[in-house]
């Protein structure tokens, strides 16, 4: 049987020129994997199933599938969040110059952190505020 290259358990997949057990896979994965995706899980070997390191759930696959489920719910919450930060602030005309200015920055910050976590792209950003901007004019 191939073992670990690292710790000579048996190994689930070669990587290169190296053999990795469950353990040293994911090890070696987390390495790779962006901020914005760490919640995503793997699966790794449960029985005759691979069971999603964040999730839980249960498929038939090889350990270090990318779990679909957590792809899945993570794409739906991007653009969840898309849509709601885009949203412009709720504005009244009869709101004092100092309110509406406090909110349109405190949204203007929000959109920049969503362009910073990669949830929308600069140039949506720029869009929802110039929308914005006319609508106020
Ligand atoms: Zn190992
Ligand atoms: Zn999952």
């Amino acid at each position: 049987m191939t073992t670990c290259s690292d710790c000579h358990r048996p190994a689930v997949k070669p990587v290169g020129t190296r053999n990795y057990c469950d353990e040293h896979l994911l090890a070696l994965y987390a390495t790779f994997t962006s901020p914005a995706l760490a919640h995503v899980g793997y699966g790794i070997t449960d029985g005759a199933y691979v069971r999603c390191t964040s999730c839980n759930a249960t498929w038939q696959g090889v350990t270090g599938d990318r779990c679909w489920w957590c792809q899945r719910s993570y794409a739906v919450m991007l653009e969840h969040q898309a849509d709601l930060v885009t949203q412009p602030p709720d504005l009244d005309p009869d709101m004092a110059d100092a309110v509406i200015n406090a909110r349109m920055a405190a949204w203007a910050d929000r959109l920049w952190r969503a362009v910073l976590a990669g949830i929308i792209d600069e140039r949506q950003a720029q869009r929802a505020l110039t929308q914005q901007m006319k609508k106020a004019a």
